[in-house]
């Protein structure tokens, strides 16, 4: 294959929702040529890691409005909806967000036109050298060569397991994290009382989606159910906010600024209408407290004892406590950043120049363009985002 012969002009890491995004917006922008790019990434197909969470989670429509999206013309999902004849179930008020359906078909369709599946390397990038003037990137079957690679990891290898909950799972409980790649509905008993820990999106979409006549789900969210319709403000997408985000050069300063911007931990509003929708069927509940410890009594049977005293007996378990808050990339990245004396904030998230250039041959996106990019970042939009700033650089 060429690339094995020769050096490519740009490497992607990473063939999720960002990688796809960079890597047709690089096409688009005639920043390189196809021929000239690859993608890197273990999965059999693009999207995997998007495909997997959104439907482990049961999500229907997106929390993003239908101008965020793969393509790099903001009216693209609109235009393909409007030739698709979809239906007015396909958007949901406000921001008109799109269907996971519907994002999805559309997604695929600009992967297809762009025929990004072509440019996938199959593979887990394990190492990178950078060399004077290329990069050398190594998976567990190729060596691939590029003089510019973009890290697009995004967050999968770093999911929140409360200390409680991995030492229930140590003893055998019936627990599982809802964003693991080895989730799998048919693991949640038919019948019984399911306990889902988490207040956010994915806690309740995942308790809505799984209630049914034979189980009972209890949400037991750390804080009361928070509703606001966006994941940050959109001041946070443009100047309002951006300018002067920028111009903070204190790293410790743009990390807590960008901690209060998140609405982490919120619902949209339609979403907590369901789930009031759901307690007053009797087929969901929700508890406001905390897992102090899980005494596990047979592998379906957990007591949760909880900070208010009170406790909850529970046939299965399942965590939407989302992705641990310091920096992902695991062994990949602390290797580079020895090796290769690259600069990071206090909280571990690198820092680079405007361009999110972190070396000659290295850019980042999505969390690892956190301190540059702000709260949007891990967003879809936050593709855009750092495509703006990389193609122009
Ligand atoms: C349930 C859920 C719903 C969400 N809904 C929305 C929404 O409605 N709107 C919105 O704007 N955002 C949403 N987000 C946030 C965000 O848009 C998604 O998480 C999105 O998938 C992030 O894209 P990404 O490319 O950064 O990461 P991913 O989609 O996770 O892709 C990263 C890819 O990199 C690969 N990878 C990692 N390490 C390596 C390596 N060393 N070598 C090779 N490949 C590697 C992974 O296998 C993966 O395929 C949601 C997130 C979740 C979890």
């Amino acid at each position: 294959m060429i690339y094995r012969d020769s050096i490519l002009d740009w490497a992607i890491i990473g063939g999720g929702i960002h990688g796809a995004y960079l890597a047709n917006a690089l096409i688009r922008h005639h920043v390189t040529r196809r021929s000239d790019l690859r993608i890197i990434d273990p999965n059999d197909e693009s999207l995997a890691e998007w495909k997997r969470v959104t439907a482990n989670v049961g999500m229907e429509y997106l929390r993003s409005p239908k101008v965020h999206h793969l393509d790099t013309d903001p009216l693209s999902l609109k235009h393909f909806a409007r030739c698709r004849e979809c239906s007015d179930d396909d958007f949901i008020f406000p921001n008109d967000r799109p269907s996971l359906g519907l994002f999805n078909e559309h997604a695929d369709s600009v992967i297809e036109k762009a025929g990004l599946d072509e440019l996938y390397i199959k593979g887990f990038a394990a190492d990178i050298r950078l060399e004077n003037d290329h990069a050398v990137i190594i998976t567990e079957g190729d060596t691939i060569r590029a003089r510019h690679v973009i890290l697009a990891i995004g967050r999968s290898g770093a999911l929140n397991w409360p200390g409680w909950a991995r030492r229930a799972a140590a003893d055998g409980a019936g627990i599982c994290h809802v964003l693991e790649g080895s989730f799998c509905r048919d693991q949640i008993p038919k019948g019984g009382e399911i306990v889902v820990v988490g207040g956010g999106m994915s806690a309740v979409q995942t308790a809505l989606s799984i209630a049914d006549n034979n189980r009972h789900v209890t949400l037991l969210s750390p804080h009361s159910l928070r509703q606001n319709n966006y994941d940050s403000d959109p001041g946070w997408m443009g100047p309002k906010y951006l300018n002067q985000f920028r111009n903070i050069s204190c790293y410790r300063k743009r990390r807590r600024v960008i901690n209060k911007a998140r609405n982490s931990g919120t619902i949209t509003p339609d979403l907590k209408r369901e789930l009031t929708k759901s307690q007053n069927r009797n087929k969901c509940g929700v508890t406001i407290d905390s897992v102090e410890n899980c005494s596990v009594l047979t592998n379906d049977l957990m007591l949760l004892n909880l900070k208010s005293g009170e406790t909850l007996a529970a046939n299965h378990i399942v965590l939407a406590t989302g992705y641990e808050n310091r920096c992902p990339g695991g062994d990949l990245l602390n290797g580079l950043i020895s090796n290769f004396h690259l600069t990071c904030s206090e909280c571990g998230f690198p820092i680079t120049d405007s361009s999110l250039r972190w070396h000659d041959r290295l850019f980042v996106s999505g969390a690892l363009a956190d301190l540059e990019v702000g709260p949007a970042s891990q967003n879809i939009i936050g593709a855009r985002m750092a495509a703006e700033k990389i193609v122009c650089k």
